[in-house]
């Protein structure tokens, strides 16, 4: 099986969380999740802000939502290396 790295996880994480992406590819991000408590904290927070945003607006998610996310996310991973 293909690992991933963590950019990658990251770059699949919003298909992997809206339950598209190939079996392998969900594999790959749980086994990499699994392993690496970064890639952990940020799909936890990406989860609940997502959930968070499909709970205020049902219906209709902000095309920038997800863009200011992942400005967000790569800021977090910047910091942190
Ligand atoms: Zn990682």
């Amino acid at each position: 099986m293909a690992t991933l790295d963590c950019k990658e996880v990251l770059d699949n994480l919003s298909d992997y969380i809206d339950g598209e992406g190939s079996e392998e590819l969900r594999k790959a991000i749980e086994q990499h999740i699994s392993r690496c408590g970064r890639c952990r904290v940020v799909f936890d927070t990406t989860g609940k802000m997502l959930k968070i945003v499909m709970d205020v607006a049902p219906f209709e998610v902000p095309l920038g939502v997800s863009a200011r996310l992942y400005a967000r996310l790569e800021k977090v991973l910047a910091e942190e290396e």
